[in-house]
């Protein structure tokens, strides 16, 4: 129990007493965390971060101590601790907080305040993802890919944002008799996997919605609340808020988990702003994963399979759908109704892959530590397709597979559900690897 007074009134750390107090210490968590089983330093594992916050808050620590800083830099808020906990510590939102209030005592670093920056602004968002589209088209990220080190990667992530497995649009029959829905399109998932956008409205179509178009939306905000950016997140939050607000739909559809367990938490982010704190209530109460409105409408076919023979594919669950959104059966069961998919086990599906948003730009060599394990156990699972519905993750492992010369390539799972119905409709391009 934390009795000491708060050093730091008036900070988002001041705030979250109560999830501090919850940790028992137990040490449950501690197998579930990612960088506390790779790097073995309590410090850098659930329980020694809330032991920090907490000396920080009580002022043992202070503010500006390089090493709390690396601690919780080092933490990529994938939050399996929180599946792991039976206490309830909102990890999470701790690290939320600890982070903002680290990081209204010292700047971040410049090259995490330019790329949120670049989130923040629409216009200048348009421009790197078209200029990012162009290298992609251009054969040079291909060729970049194969650069060592840190640049290598990033080429690689971009390269393995073309289409898995190229098909022709089909138009789903007109159904009308189910919930209005629009669908939060996503800075990285529009500008890079515009091809998963439009697979997910016309499976959502073919399952009975009727698509709406939420006009003015933004970036969901995720990245800056995880670097403690809270105002930044806020302003985005409100502005999806309104636009949403603005489209009538009843269900607000989201493909990339990060987006989506954020948009679940503008409750608690806007939750002490009087005029916009029911409104965001409201709004998170109406995101689903597009697994789970698949779900909700129940099943309605693909019957063709994608190709001869079983196309063998692995789940990977993006941690902000487990841990965050606590969705775990949902995409599963849309991979099920894919004809010819044949579902291989992932051992530790659950552990994050070291994607993280931009954790692989602040933590290069932790965030390669975390996916080479990964990597090792989608080549034994002998997956011609790791499903995984989330940008990050299909931009981590797919740029892994690739830079280790595996034949397996990631692929969210809408895409192949998509594929099926493509098939159906005699418009499956190319039924793929494997
Ligand atoms: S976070 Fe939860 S599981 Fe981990 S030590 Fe604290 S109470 Fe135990
Ligand atoms: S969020 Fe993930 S990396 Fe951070 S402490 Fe929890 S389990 Fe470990």
């Amino acid at each position: 129990m934390t009795t000491a007074p708060c050093a730091v009134p008036g900070t988002p750390l001041a705030g979250v007493k109560a999830g501090l107090d919850a940790c028992v210490h137990c040490g449950f968590c501690l197998q579930s965390c990612p960088t506390y089983l790779t790097l073995e330093d309590e410090n850098d594992g659930p329980r020694g971060r809330i032991v920090l916050m907490r000396a920080v808050r009580a002022g043992t620590l202070p503010l500006g101590d390089d090493a709390v800083r690396t601690h919780l830099d080092r933490c990529l808020g994938c939050r399996a601790c929180e599946s792991a906990c039976p206490s309830g510590v909102p990890y999470g939102q701790l690290l939320e907080a600890s982070r903002a209030t680290l990081a209204a005592a010292r700047p971040r670093p410049l090259a995490v305040r330019l790329a949120l920056g670049v989130f923040r602004r629409p216009a200048l968002l348009r421009a790197t993802m078209a200029t990012a589209r162009v290298v992609r088209a251009s054969g040079l990220a291909r060729l970049l890919a194969r650069l060592p080190g840190r640049a290598g990667f990033a080429f690689a992530m971009l390269e393995c944002t073309r289409p898995p497995m190229p098909r022709r649009a089909y138009a789903p029959p007109a159904r009308g008799n189910a919930a209005r829905v629009a669908m939060l399109e996503g800075c990285v998932m529009e500008g890079l996997f515009v091809h998963t956008n439009r697979a997910t409205a016309r499976v959502l179509a073919m399952h009975g919605y009727a698509m709406a178009r939420a006009e003015g939306q933004r970036c969901c905000g995720a990245l800056h609340a995880h670097a403690g950016d809270l105002e930044g997140a806020r302003a985005l939050a409100r502005a999806n808020i309104a636009a949403f607000e603005r489209s009538g739909a009843d269900r607000i559809a989201m493909n990339a988990a990060g987006c989506g367990a954020m948009c679940r938490e503008y409750a608690h982010l806007l939750g002490d702003d009087p005029a916009w704190a029911g409104r965001a209530a409201a709004f998170s109460a109406r995101v689903r994963d597009v697994s789970e409105l698949v779900a909700e409408a129940g099943p309605c076919g693909p019957t063709t399979p994608l190709r001869d023979g079983a196309v063998r594919v692995a789940y990977d669950a993006p941690c902000h759908l487990l841990h965050a959104q606590r969705i775990a059966d949902a995409p599963l069961r849309m991979l099920r109704a894919v004809p010819g998919v044949e579902l291989v086990p992932l051992p530790n599906a659950d552990r994050c892959c070291g994607g993280a948003g931009i954790y692989g730009l602040q933590q290069p060599e932790l965030s390669q530590a975390v996916l080479a394990p990964k990597l090792d156990e989608i080549r034994q699972s002998g997956a011609a397709y790791v499903a995984t519905g989330n940008p990050g993750c299909l931009m981590q492992i797919g740029a892994g597979l690739l830079r280790c010369g595996a034949d397996a390539r990631a692929v969210h799972p809408v895409d192949l559900l998509d594929a099926a119905y493509a098939a159906d409709a005699g418009g499956l391009a190319n039924p793929g690897t494997g």
